[in-house]
């Protein structure tokens, strides 16, 4: 044993240095998801809202050039994990949970890049949140060719936004889901994964992971659709998740890490790169109901 002790802590120190550095560069943007898995494999739960695409209520927007000013309050992925790395990451699905995923059909297709045009819902909220706390409202757009009805998309970004466990559960925030471009001071974008990349830019997103950019929160149409490890099959959970990370990066939060194992993952952590020994967690407050 003891001859290969030094051999021992040398590996292990490197080891320990690199998985220093991949955590640390991962975690230098503001919030960008890195995924650990490649995307586009296994599909989800369908949810009905997806099994039909009709862009009939709704209007229809372009794919807005990134400003310089926009992009400046920006998520980004710093590095992509490599593809061999030295010390493989396992995955933190439970087999059980990976099986079943591996059977489900793949009914939901996204495709890979869309024309850049959006289709805004036509659906307008109440003001969810303590009165007299600051406003902000946001309205909803779809890029045309997904496989996501505007209007229940925003529904259900709406109905994650005004639960007490959210953001507006603090007192410090109210949100409002409007119809209206003009009226909306943050829109989100469900949008492929190339138009992601386009809408997120200079932040660097793969096609993989989401963004908020300046006035701009925008949902990777893959990861809408198909979630990620940390969630196994809950893809409903993982959308909760992804509408409340994203937001809080709008409303000023940074990433945390996992503060101990077993602990809820708060919802600024990373929790798409995997979950450090925490249990997945979507909600900003989670106790507060
Ligand atoms: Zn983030």
């Amino acid at each position: 044993m003891r001859p290969h002790w030094p051999f021992g802590i040398a590996a292990a120190v490197a080891v320990a240095l690199l998985v220093m550095a991949l955590s640390v560069v991962g975690d230098v943007g503001a919030g960008a998801e890195p995924g650990p898995r490649p995307v586009g494999g296994v599909a989800a739960v369908p949810t009905p809202f997806e099994s039909t695409a009709t862009h009939s209520t709704a209007s229809e927007s372009t794919l807005p050039e990134p400003t310089a000013s926009e992009v400046g309050a920006a998520d980004e992925v710093a590095t992509r994990l490599p593809t061999a790395a030295p010390t493989p990451r396992r995955s933190p699905v439970p087999e059980k949970v990976a099986a079943k995923r591996s059977k489900k059909t793949a009914t939901v297709k996204v495709p890979e890049r869309g024309p850049g045009t959006f289709v805004r819902a036509h659906v307008d909220g109440p003001k969810v949140g303590r009165s007299g706390a600051p406003l902000l409202r946001y309205d909803v757009r779809v890029e045309k060719g997904l496989p996501f009805r505007p209007d229940a998309t925003a529904t259900e970004i709406q109905a994650i936004l005004s639960d007490s466990r959210s953001w507006i559960g603090s007192g410090k925030q109210r949100l409002e889901l409007v119809s209206s471009a003009k009226r909306a001071d943050v829109s989100v974008y469900l949008a492929t994964p190339d138009t992601t990349d386009r809408l997120c830019a200079p932040l660097r997103t793969y096609g993989k992971v989401s963004c908020q950019t300046g006035n701009r929160v925008v949902l990777n149409a893959k990861r809408w659709a198909f979630g990620a490890d940390a969630y196994g099959s809950e893809v409903a959970a993982y959308r909760r998740y992804l509408v409340n990370h994203e937001f809080g990066h709008r409303l000023g939060h940074q990433h945390v890490r996992c503060p101990s194992k077993g602990k809820r993952a708060p919802v600024m952590m990373q929790q798409t790169k995997g979950l450090h020994g925490c249990r997945p967690n979507p909600w900003p407050l989670p106790k507060r109901r």
